[in-house]
């Protein structure tokens, strides 16, 4: 993202104490209609783009020069000089090339890992709601510039800094800018120049969140000229922290690098001690050093990350720090909500109850005549309280809002009610805004020389902001009976799985602006059905075979929620319902653990269940949408956020977005996870079982006094050749159906445990031990020349290691047909392996550099004999004896 022109001075410097008038007069802006096209690439070009000026990019260079800041690079010059001065020239030659091969490989995989992450980061683009010619639209916040229109509601993240000019209850939590943690109510009144930031009430700055309310907002400053552009260098500084994976990857590294440099002292010590070549004895202990050190470790995962990261983005789901993926193969417990996640989020009304009688609603059209005065108040309140968009049919815009705010505007459209019309005749003065708290939303309108409230929300919630109900022509006081006749009717539809929402006006003239949701007329009630989805059976099942339980927590009413939990067999025994009136009384915890659905919780009680199962042990993930919602999100193990249902608030505090708000991706991210862990589980294993066969082959023959040994560069090529494609392609791998039938594992565990370990020194002993046998049968018995048996230790111990790419399937998978065998990359991995072998055996001076030589047929088959035996002792033990796994 280039800003050629970003220092194009802004024509209005302090927005907050100027005329609004003015400010659209200067930007050529209009407050209704918005910027054309045309206006909005103009300013781009004159102004930029949206954004903070793309990180300081590493430049290329230097990211090459970081891989030759590494400790192995430090050990290759130590050993090439040592040749230099011994003046084995060839050798110091080449052992500069393999500097450089080393260097290049970690340079090319740095820079894809770093192509993979900026994939990422392009597919998180946030996008905001601004008027352009007439419409209001969503465009990418990137491209707002000054002189546009925005619409701003609570849950929405402000995407530039402007001035506001038309605003209902307006609160943004600006901690982000001022440190101020207390929303800061907003007002219309113009400033004088210089009022502090903190208190410019008139104004909102980007990066700072909406928490109450709705605006219009009119764009003044974007890209590097906001508040927070100017401090933003500070924000980018914090955001670069290893994950704890790589944290451990380096731990290991370390602990790595001691073993092997003590191995190498002794090493060094016994052969000096028993009078062989002093060059011989600390070049190999280099090339040991070398061997050991598992140098690509922290980027290889990173590679395995990022990989899998990009794959999942493909099935939906946006992971947004690289340290979750690790989180997420732990996750033992996922709060999900219902709504749109456990169901289709096909909302449409299905019935309606008015006082006495209930109506029902086919392919959205009301089917009676009967009560029509009733019908046109469920409909105008529908209308009016209300901040969804559609658009016209036939325009390929999207709706946009609260699915169930665009359900009930298709429904006023589909009876043939011009929207329009209404909201023109009725101007919205005031709005008291949806929360998850209280449930209700109302707004206030003027209507000539009245006033005119609308209001919906939960039955309960609503009920008792009524006095009156309305039976059409006539309207009657609301009794306690006719009330409890109500919530009972409620009752029976939510039973059935119908969401439910209560509609009530009132009339009159001079309403006050803050306090109007009071002394209603109940109208009635519409219930709308939202089908489970289906596919969620499997994915539950998958999960309690996965160890992982799954818990319903929702604002909705919990017969509801039962009868939904229930369609999808969310429990495979009786569903235990627990609702947020229940949980203030301090049920006990035993209740609580056992409990499978949590109905009408607010936002905090979703937060205190979060604390109360972390505090036993568990690793949470939680889903939200709502802006009250973040705190939950924050405190979650892994914080889920709907793509298309959540807000801007939830989806930036998330560790994860799901793209297509689906419970499916949540269990296909924690398989995914899980698959991904085992893959840098699997190439660790195998690097490092590569590794050691290589020590115990040098130890052994320097043990038994063998008249050849293998030589440093061997070592060098084994590790930094032909080791290094394989452990890639393993930490490619998809994962098998094994995957989610175990437990989650433990993510405050090391990498590689105990029975890892034991994994690790058989496989290498088994590698080993063969090569060796035949090796010294080879010199003693069959008379071969010293470099021959140097040649079959080296070419048995190569192709070994590759075939040991097998070996780590898993013994309760078949060996022919598994993740191995079926990922592509391990194939390609041989091949290339193959081919450059096969390359330095023909080619000089390549095989010289090996001290390789030209070897006989017979040869050649006892070296692909025993380089093939290492896997069938191997699979012996797995499969047969089966003493390891
Ligand atoms: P959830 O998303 O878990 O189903 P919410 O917290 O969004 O729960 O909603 C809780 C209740 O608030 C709903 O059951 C409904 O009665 C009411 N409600 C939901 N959305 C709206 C809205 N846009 N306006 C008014 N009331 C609403
Ligand atoms: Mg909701």
């Amino acid at each position: 993202m280039k800003n050629e022109n970003e220092n194009n001075s802004y024509p209005i410097k302090f927005p907050h104490a100027e005329d609004i008038e003015k400010i659209a007069q200067l930007l050529q802006a209009n407050q209704q209609s918005g910027l054309t096209e045309q206006q909005v690439q103009k300013g781009i070009k004159d102004y930029g783009w949206n954004s903070y000026k793309a990180q300081k990019q590493q430049s290329i260079f230097l990211i090459l020069l970081a891989q030759f800041k590494s400790p192995i690079v430090l050990l290759l010059v130590v050993a090439a000089t040592l040749s230099f001065s011994f003046q084995h020239w060839l050798e110091g030659f080449s052992i500069i090339a393999v500097l450089f091969i080393t260097a290049a490989l970690g340079f090319l995989m740095e820079l894809q890992a770093r192509r993979s992450m900026s994939a990422l980061k392009q597919m998180d683009v946030s996008v905001s709601k601004v008027i352009r010619d007439h419409w209001v639209v969503e465009v990418p916040s990137e491209r707002i510039v000054p002189g546009d229109i925005v619409l701003l509601e609570a849950g929405d993240m402000v995407p530039a800094d402007g001035r506001l000019f038309e605003l209902h209850q307006l609160e943004a939590d600006e901690s982000a800018l001022t440190g101020e943690s207390l929303p800061v109510t907003k007002r219309l009144e113009s400033l004088i120049k210089n009022t502090p930031l903190a208190e410019q009430s008139n104004m909102v700055f980007k990066g700072t969140a909406i928490v109450n309310g709705n605006a219009k907002v009119l764009v003044t400053g974007t890209g590097m000229h906001t508040e927070l552009g100017k401090i933003t260098s500070l924000v980018e500084a914090a955001e670069q922290s290893s994950t704890p994976l790589e944290k451990k990857l380096q731990g290991l590294t370390k602990k790595l690098i001691w073993i092997t440099s003590a191995l190498a002292l002794i090493f060094i010590a016994t052969g000096a001690l028993q009078g062989k070549d002093i060059y011989l004895i600390v070049e190999t202990a280099l090339a040991l050093a070398v061997a050991a050190i598992p140098e690509g470790l922290p980027i290889v995962a990173t590679i395995a990350l990022t990989y899998g990261m990009l794959r999942m983005a493909k099935k939906n789901v946006l992971i947004k720090r690289l340290a979750a993926v690790e989180t997420l193969g732990g996750i033992n417990t996922i709060f999900t909500d219902k709504t749109g996640t456990l169901t289709e989020n096909k909302i449409e009304v299905s019935n309606i109850y008015i006082f006495d009688e209930y109506i029902a609603v086919e392919k959205n059209k009301i089917s009676t005549e009967n009560n029509r005065v009733i019908m046109d108040q469920l409909l105008l309140i529908s209308t009016l309280c209300n901040n969804a968009v559609i658009r016209e049919k036939g325009t390929n815009e999207k709706e946009l809002g609260d699915p169930i705010e665009i359900a009930l505007l298709q429904f006023v459209a589909d009876n043939h009610i011009d929207s329009d019309k209404i909201n023109q005749q009725y101007p919205r003065i005031s709005e008291e805004a949806f929360s998850s708290e209280t449930k209700v939303m109302g707004t206030l309108h003027k209507n000539g020389s009245t006033n005119f409230v609308a209001a919906k929300g939960a039955v309960e919630v609503l009920i008792e902001k009524c006095t009156t109900y309305s039976k059409g022509d006539t309207i009657e006081i609301l009794t306690k009976k006719e009330k409890e006749l109500f919530l009972q009717k409620a009752e029976e539809i939510q039973a059935q799985g119908t969401r439910v929402l209560a509609f009530a006006f009132k009339e009159a003239t001079g309403i006050s602006t803050d306090k109007f949701l009071q002394d209603l007329t109940f109208s009635g009630f519409i219930g709308f059905l939202d089908p489970p989805r289906m596919d969620v059976i499997g994915a539950l099942q998958s999960c309690r075979e996965a160890g992982i339980r799954v818990i319903m927590i929702t604002g909705d009413h919990p017969a509801t929620a039962l009868h939904i939990a229930e369609k999808i067999k969310l429990s495979d025994k009786e569903n235990i319902v627990i609702t947020g009136k229940e949980l203030e009384s301090n049920p006990p915890e035993k209740l609580l653990f056992a409990a499978t659905i949590f109905a009408r919780v607010d936002p905090k009680q979703k937060l205190d269940m979060v604390s109360l199962y972390q505090k036993k042990g568990d690793i949470v993930a939680m889903t939200g949408d709502g802006i009250n919602d973040a705190p939950a999100l924050k405190k979650a193990d892994i914080g889920i956020a709907m793509g298309l249902r959540g807000t801007q608030v939830a989806k930036e505090t998330a560790e994860m977005v799901l793209k297509d708000d689906s419970f499916i991706s949540i269990v296909s991210a924690i398989e995914q996870g899980r698959a991904i862990f085992q893959n840098i589980k699997r190439f660790l294993v195998y690097l490092l079982s590569c590794n050691l066969s290589e020590i115990f082959i040098v130890f052994g023959y320097g043990l038994f006094n063998f008249s050849f040994s293998i030589l440093p560069m061997q070592i060098l090529f084994l590790n930094l050749v032909t080791d290094i494609f394989p452990a890639l392609a393993l930490g490619m791998g998809k994962g098998n159906e094994l995957t989610m039938k175990n437990g989650p594992r433990n993510p405050a565990e090391a990498i590689v445990v105990k029975k890892d370990w034991i994994s690790i020194i058989v496989y290498a002993l088994l590698m080993a031990l063969p090569i060796m046998i035949v090796s010294w049968y080879c010199s003693s018995y069959l008379q071969y020349e010293p470099e021959v048996c140097n040649n079959i230790t080296f070419f048995s111990l190569a192709l070994a290691q590759l075939w040991h790419v097998f070996n780590l399937s898993s013994n309760k998978i078949s060996f022919i047909k598994n993740e191995i065998t079926c990922n592509a990359f391990v194939w390609y991995a041989l091949l290339l392996c193959i081919i450059i072998i096969a390359v330095f055996y023909n080619l000089a001076p390549l095989n010289e550099i090996l001290g390789l030589r030209m070897i006989d047929p017979t040869v050649w088959l006892i070296i692909i004999g025993t380089s093939f035996s290492p896997v069938l002792l191997i699979q012996l033990l797995k499969r047969v004896v089966k003493i390891i796994d």
